[in-house]
């Protein structure tokens, strides 16, 4: 009996501890990402991305309760990683770097098709897809449009590189930057999301690519 009450009390003790904890990290979230978005200050980057990581879900649901926006979460996260990265990112030649885009930023009368390793873009000047493929290519880079993420860990498993750069909506660029963190990832978010003829800020791809020169 005096073991079951000993075992109950440090089982309350424990919970309250993580909750307090929890607490902490989000307290802490919050003045490092009042940091970031009022004085563009970006400190402690690697907690901060770690606090992230640890409780996505949960500061989500936060933010979507205290009705900020929807986006808040991610685009925090983005910007974070885009500056943690920046510096080896640009040290790794573009032979050696991923290059992926979401197949929504195709123009609706798309002419290519879709292969196993995504859509085979014939530059046809539709869309941007074609125009960053014609600069990035001869670079030396090499290109996947994607349809999803199964796509890029698939790509991922069969190629040796070293760094990427992705092109996605806010949630699915900070899930991808996330998931090939150890590779010193580069993000760029589309402009207007949706299913198809989306749209990205062609020059900011562009200083992604010049960057590493
Ligand atoms: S440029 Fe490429 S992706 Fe864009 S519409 Fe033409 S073939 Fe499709």
């Amino acid at each position: 009996m005096l073991f079951i009450d000993s075992f109950y009390m440090f089982l309350g003790q424990l919970v309250v501890l993580i909750v307090a904890i929890i607490i902490i990290l989000l307290i802490i979230f919050i003045i490092l990402a009042l940091l970031i978005a009022k004085k563009n200050k970006i400190r402690f980057p690697r907690f901060l991305l770690y606090i992230v990581d640890l409780l996505y879900s949960p500061l989500k649901t936060i933010a979507h309760f205290l009705k900020l926006d929807d986006n808040l979460i991610d685009d925090i996260a983005i910007r974070v990683r885009n500056d943690l990265n920046k510096e080896q990112y640009n040290r790794i030649p573009a032979e050696k770097t991923l290059i992926f885009l979401p197949h929504c930023l195709r123009h609706k009368d798309c002419p290519a098709t879709l292969q196993k390793e995504g859509l085979n873009c014939t530059e046809c000047g539709l869309c941007s897809i074609g125009v960053i493929k014609k600069k990035a290519e001869p670079l030396g880079y090499k290109m996947y449009i994607v349809p999803g993420s199964s796509f890029v860990k698939k790509i991922v498993m069969e190629n040796k590189f070293q760094t990427v750069l992705g092109v996605a909506c806010h949630e699915d660029l900070n899930q991808m930057m996330m998931l090939l963190s150890d590779f010193y990832p580069q993000g760029v978010l589309l402009e207007r999301t949706g299913c198809f003829e989306t749209k990205v800020n062609v020059k900011k791809v562009f200083e992604k690519l010049d960057s590493k020169y």
